[in-house]
C-alpha cells in the first residue's frame, strides 16, 4: 500500500515530532485535513484489510505462508501508525495548550497584548525586587543591627554601617573585600538607611556596567506604600491613593512576571517612583484598604499604566510605544485634571537646542529651518514631528522628541508649534506619556467625591479589581 501524503514534498505549517530514540531523525507532518484524512484512510483501509484477513484465518483452510506474512507486514504497519497517530494527537494537544495564552481575548482596541495572565498567590508574602540606585561612588549602608550575609550563607556583623563601592574584582566592603555579587545587607532590628532614606527589607549588592547596583527585595504591600507616597503628594484624598495602589499593585506584578534579571523595577519614573520617604498614615491605610487588588481584564492583568495630567484626554499604549505589547488600555476623554500645574504649558526651545538634540539622535547639522508637525493621535499628541535642517529633515515620535530634548521640559507629546522671534514656542497640555490613569484626574474625582473604584473604572474602562491574595 503506497503512502502518497508522506511523501510528498511538505508545505504549509509545520509540526516536529520528537525522534522515538535518541539518534533516529525527527519526522514531519504537516497539519492539513488531507493528512488527517489521509491517516484515518489508512486506518480504514488496514481495518478492512485486516478483518478479511482475519475472518480468512478463522477458517480451517491451511495457513498459506504469503497470507501470514502479508497478516503480520500490515499488523506492523497498523500499529506503526498507531503509534504516530497517538504522538501526532499529543504533540497538537500540547502545541494548543502552549498557543492559549497567545490568543488575543480583548478587542483590537486595545492595541498588542501583555499576556500575563493573573498570578495564583496563595498568600500575601509576595515579594518584590527594586533597583534602588547605581553608584561610582561609595555606598553607605546604615543600621542598628546591620549584618552582612554572603551567598553562601557565611555572615558578617557589621556594627551598624557597611559602606560599599565596585572595583575591578566586582562588589568590594570597606573592612570585609570583595565579595560574590548577590551579597546581602541586612538589619534585624528596622530598615536600613541610606543618607536620609530608610528602605525595608533586605538590599542586595551586585556590579552593574562597573556600577554598584542596590537592589532592595521587601514584601510588595511594603513596596506599594512607598511607591504611593512617593508618587502621590500625602495631601491627596485617600480614594485617589487607593487607586494608585491599586494600579501601582498591578504594574508591579505585571513586571515581576516579565522579569528576567537580579531585578523587577526600576526606583523611578522608568516604573514607579519608590524613594524610600516616609509614608504618613493615609497612604498606609489607602494600600491597606486595597490589599491584594489588582486590575484585570478578560483573565489577565491590565497593564496598568498611568502618568501624571492628561490634559484633557488619555492616550492609547501603541501611539506611544508601538513596540511594546500591552493588555487592556483604552483612550478616554478626561477632565478632572484642571487644576493640575501641568494642565497648560509654554515653553521656548532655541535652534541650538534641536541641533544638539539631533546630534544626539545622530544627526549633525549646522542650521534649523523649521519644525513642522506632520501627524497627530486620537489624543491630538504628536505622533511624528519633522526637524528640517540644512542637511535634511529627520522625523521624530512625539515620545522621541520628548526624551532627545528632556522630558520635564517637554512634558507632554500634546503641544503646538509657533515660531517666536528666533526661537519656537511649544505650547501644551499634560505631563507624562498620558497612558492609564491621570494621577491629578483621580485627585481631582476624589476632591469630587467619586472613590477608587470610579476612578479606575473611568481610566481603565472594561477592567475588574479583583483582589488575588
Ligand atoms: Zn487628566
Amino acid at each position: 500500500m503506497s503512502e502518497p501524503a508522506r511523501q510528498r514534498p511538505p508545505s504549509g505549517p509545520v509540526i516536529v515530532l520528537p525522534p522515538r530514540d535518541p539518534g533516529a531523525p525527527s519526522r514531519r507532518f504537516r497539519l492539513r485535513p488531507g493528512r488527517l484524512f489521509g491517516l484515518l484512510a489508512v486506518c480504514l483501509l488496514l481495518g478492512v484489510a485486516l478483518g478479511g484477513v482475519g475472518s480468512r484465518l478463522l477458517e480451517p483452510a491451511p495457513a498459506d505462508p504469503a497470507l501470514t506474512e502479508e497478516n503480520r507486514r500490515l499488523s506492523d504497519e497498523l500499529a506503526s501508525l498507531r503509534q504516530e497517530l497517538n504522538a501526532f494527537r499529543e504533540k497538537l494537544a500540547t502545541e494548543l495548550r502552549a498557543a492559549l495564552p497567545e490568543e488575543d481575548p480583548t478587542p483590537s482596541e486595545t492595541g498588542p497584548r501583555l499576556a500575563v495572565p493573573i498570578p495564583a498567590l496563595s498568600n500575601d508574602e509576595q515579594t518584590v525586587r527594586v533597583a534602588l540606585l547605581r553608584s561610582d561612588g561609595d555606598v553607605v549602608l546604615e543600621g542598628q543591627e546591620l549584618f552582612l550575609e554572603h551567598t553562601n550563607g557565611v555572615t558578617t556583623p557589621m556594627r551598624g554601617r557597611a559602606v560599599a563601592r565596585v572595583n575591578k574584582n566586582g562588589v568590594f566592603v570597606e573592612g570585609v573585600g570583595n565579595a560574590q555579587p548577590g551579597l546581602r545587607v541586612i538589619n534585624r532590628l528596622g530598615p536600613i538607611r541610606i543618607g536620609d532614606r530608610e528602605f525595608p527589607g533586605t538590599l542586595e549588592l551586585h556590579s552593574d556596567q562597573e556600577r554598584l547596583l542596590v537592589v532592595n527585595e521587601l514584601p510588595l504591600e511594603r513596596y506599594l506604600a512607598g511607591v504611593v507616597a512617593s508618587e502621590v503628594p500625602g495631601s491627596w484624598g485617600v480614594e485617589a491613593k487607593k487607586a494608585q495602589a491599586v494600579a501601582a499593585r498591578t504594574y508591579a506584578l505585571m513586571k515581576k512576571a516579565d522579569a528576567d534579571r537580579a531585578w523587577d523595577l526600576e526606583a523611578t519614573v522608568d516604573d514607579q517612583v519608590y524613594s524610600g520617604k516616609p509614608v504618613d498614615g493615609s497612604t498606609r491605610a489607602a494600600v491597606t484598604a486595597t490589599h491584594g487588588e489588582v486590575l484585570t481584564r478578560d483573565g489577565y492583568l491590565v497593564s496598568a499604566f498611568y502618568h501624571s495630567t492628561c490634559g484633557g484626554m488619555t492616550e492609547l499604549p501603541r501611539d506611544v510605544w508601538p513596540e511594546q505589547p500591552s493588555h487592556g488600555n483604552t483612550a478616554v476623554v478626561g477632565g478632572f485634571c484642571d487644576k493640575s500645574p501641568h494642565a497648560r504649558w509654554t515653553v521656548d526651545v532655541s535652534p541650538e537646542q534641536l541641533l544638539s538634540a539631533a546630534a544626539r539622535a545622530g544627526h549633525e547639522a549646522t542650521q534649523v529651518k523649521g519644525l513642522h508637525v506632520r501627524s497627530r493621535s486620537t489624543s491630538e499628541r504628536i505622533t511624528a514631528i519633522d526637524l528640517v535642517t540644512d542637511r535634511g529633515t529627520v522625523t521624530w515620535s512625539g515620545q522621541r522628541f520628548r526624551e532627545l530634548l528632556g522630558y520635564g521640559k517637554i512634558k507632554s507629546a500634546r503641544f503646538e508649534v509657533a515660531v517666536q522671534g528666533g526661537s519656537f514656542r511649544l505650547t501644551g497640555r499634560g505631563f507624562g506619556h498620558g497612558v492609564g490613569m491621570c494621577q491629578w484626574g483621580a485627585q481631582g474625582m476624589s476632591s469630587a467625591g467619586e472613590d477608587y473604584r470610579a476612578i479606575l473604572g473611568k481610566y481603565y474602562p472594561g477592567s475588574k479589581i479583583e483582589r488575588i491574595y
